[in-house]
């Protein structure tokens, strides 16, 4: 089928004249800037906040896109990938009318960000082995279908989804695949972020808020075609990345050897718990996992994550999710506290029939 992003974005935003900032207006030097209403007198802080960021992020994505071998160009950087989510619903869904394909059990925001936005949300559940259903996923499809939501690995359930089947759906399906690689460090998959030039319905996402380990700053990526690209750059706050944030990615950029340990040493923290799990009797079943979490099917899921609680671990309880039922998901930690995972685990199932 034809691509025709023109006929899948809404109208108004097509039509749109974006906010037009004072630092997108003049991005070049200058000796005295006078155009934004800052305060030149600065922060009442011992760094300097008083200039507005970069609004297109230059640097840290001529960064990011040299390190994926894409284009800045072909890069946005949002306030979290959940901002990228949101504004993908703002660009192509018209509210009461449109609608966005989901493949449940997965990441909740997709449909909350559909309920904001007031589009109809279609449900292609994966299969028991949690892998895409492409029958129903195509079933599924109306002419007012704007979006296909797929992660992998996905959460909770942790794997992978089969890249053949999204390589048919990205071929045959004319509106936007969005791939969700929110954890793909942790998985030895290649990145989709390589597919963007091939597909021009592809956007992938990816964050630095779990292997980079930098939830609290706040930021996330969309990769795609320019096109679709330059739409999100109309659509997102002017200033949606803070200047902390775009200076500690870079940063963080600079130490990429370190995230490659820890990554590392959380697989392998993630192996030795997922075989310790598997031999517990309160456990049914420990899927496997490319993320750097577990699901774990526990023969009686209330006691043991209210044990857990009173020992004072917190897991994510996902059993009130359809096909997830009995199911915890557990969060790698590090040495210790998984550790302190298997003594609470351990005492729970001493002091309990199960
Ligand atoms: C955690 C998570 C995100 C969150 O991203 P932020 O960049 O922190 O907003 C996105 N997608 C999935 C599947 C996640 O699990």
């Amino acid at each position: 089928m034809v691509f025709d992003l023109n006929s899948l974005v809404r109208e108004n935003i097509r039509d749109l004249v974006p906010y037009s900032s004072a630092r997108s207006e003049f991005s070049h030097d200058a000796r005295i800037f006078l155009d934004a209403n800052e305060n030149a007198f600065g922060s009442p802080l011992p760094a300097d906040y008083s200039r507005y960021p970069d609004p297109l992020q230059k640097t840290v994505k001529k960064r990011i896109a040299a390190l994926n071998n894409v284009r800045p160009s072909q890069i946005f950087l949002g306030n979290g990938s959940d901002e990228a989510i949101d504004i993908l619903f703002r660009i192509f869904c018209r509210p009461g009318q449109d609608s966005a394909v989901i493949c449940p059990p997965t990441y909740g925001m997709y449909e909350v960000a559909a309920n904001i936005n007031s589009v109809d949300v279609i449900r292609a559940d994966l299969t028991d082995a949690f892998q895409l259903d492409l029958t129903a996923v195509k079933e599924s499809i109306r002419d007012d279908t704007k979006l296909i939501f797929l992660c992998s690995p996905n959460n909770p359930t942790g794997n992978l989804l089969d890249r053949e089947l999204i390589v048919e759906l990205l071929r045959e399906y004319k509106g936007i695949v969005v791939v969700d690689e929110a954890y793909v460090q942790f998985s030895r998959q290649l990145s989709w972020t390589a597919s963007i030039a091939a597909y021009p319905n592809l956007v992938v996402l990816q964050t630095f808020s779990k292997a980079w380990g930098m939830a609290g700053l706040r930021v996330g990526i969309a990769f795609a075609n320019e096109q679709v690209i330059d739409l999100f750059n109309k659509v997102k706050p002017p200033y949606n990345v803070c200047t902390t944030a775009q200076r500690l990615v870079l940063d963080a950029l600079d130490r990429r050897g370190q995230v490659e340990q820890t990554v590392e040493h959380i697989r392998t923290e993630r192996s030795g718990l997922e075989r310790w799990l598997s031999g517990r009797r309160s456990v049914q079943k420990v899927y496997p996992s490319d993320a750097n979490f577990l699901l774990v099917k526990v023969k009686n899921v209330e006691p043991l994550y209210r044990s857990l609680i009173e020992q004072g671990i917190v897991v994510r309880n996902r059993s009130s999710i359809a096909q997830c039922d009995g199911c915890l998901r557990i969060t790698i930690g590090t040495p210790e506290e998984n550790q302190a995972l298997r003594d609470a685990v351990e005492a729970y199932e001493t002091n309990s029939i199960y």
